[in-house]
């Protein structure tokens, strides 16, 4: 595969839930798939790092970047454990107003909750050698907000995991998996010096812009048996296959957009009229 001055062939996976317990999406993993992923992954010469540290890597062909968007405690409990024992580090994308809560920003159809890590979990993992990067307050779609909203989110996660963690946030990663010029050009004002994205027409991609990094990832589903995972990296012909898969998904994906727009449309109409309402009574 050719590859332009400005771009490098990057290794980076998106994990979101490693989890025992059966769910209906797709973007979740068991312990075990989980587990096989790091094995064959890790007889075959790969390595695990931080995303920071893999920007820097010049020439290495062989570290490759684990992440987890949303930051779920099933990572601290079923991840977590198996890449230390692998002896890798990986980075992590808490939502800034979810740390200890669950998952109630998502548009999830089926009720199902999940826990999001708490800042004691994170900090046992920034001690551990991995990387936090923000994925934002709300988890809202960012390109669909105004210039106050968007500096907030982008600014105001960055300076709120530094200061509960100690650490330099340098990586953002895009709630959905999308950004548009505007955003990314005001998440490299913000101080980013690498934006993750997950878009289904590339992967495996990180562009170099002049204010920093723009990361194409390969996202990770519950079907990817140990050996998908490997032919994402090693390259050949499935991989555009597995390009087709994401592009797919990653469209359907977009609906959880709509979802929480609609909802967050909706409460606000809902609060116009209650405010009427209580107008028109006093
Ligand atoms: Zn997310």
């Amino acid at each position: 595969m050719t590859t332009a001055p400005n771009e490098r062939q990057l290794g980076v996976l998106t994990y979101h839930t490693v989890e025992p317990h059966f769910d209906l999406g797709i973007t979740w993993v068991t312990p075990r798939q989980f587990r096989q992923h790091v094995e064959l992954l890790a007889q075959s010469g790969f390595r695990g790092v931080g995303i920071g540290e893999l920007l820097h890597l010049e020439g290495e062909t062989k570290a490759i970047a684990l992440t987890f968007d949303d930051a779920y405690q099933s990572v601290y409990e079923w991840a977590f454990p198996c890449l230390s024992e692998a002896g890798w580090t990986a980075t992590v994308f808490p939502i800034v107003e979810y740390v200890g809560r669950d998952n109630r920003w998502d548009g999830n159809l089926f009720g199902r909750r999940l826990a999001h890590m708490d800042w004691s979990e994170l900090r046992e993992l920034v001690d551990s050698g991995w990387e936090i990067g923000s994925h934002g307050l709300t988890h809202s779609y960012l390109d669909w907000l105004d210039a106050n909203r968007l500096r907030r989110e982008l600014r105001g996660s960055k300076a709120a995991l530094e200061d509960r963690l100690g650490i330099e946030v340098r990586t953002f990663c895009a709630p959905y998996g999308r950004a548009s010029p505007r955003v990314l050009s005001e998440a490299f004002e913000a101080g980013y010096r690498a934006v993750c994205l997950l878009q289904g027409g590339s992967a495996g991609v990180a562009h170099r812009l002049d204010a920093g990094w723009v990361v194409q990832r390969w996202a990770i589903y519950r079907l990817d048996s140990a050996r998908g995972v490997l032919a994402r990296l090693t390259g050949g012909r499935r991989r555009r296959a597995w390009l087709w898969i994401q592009r797919i998904v990653s469209a359907a994906n977009f609906g959880g957009v709509l979802v929480q727009c609609g909802r967050e449309k909706g409460l606000a109409i809902l609060s116009g009229f209650a405010k009427i309402g209580r107008g028109a009574a006093g």
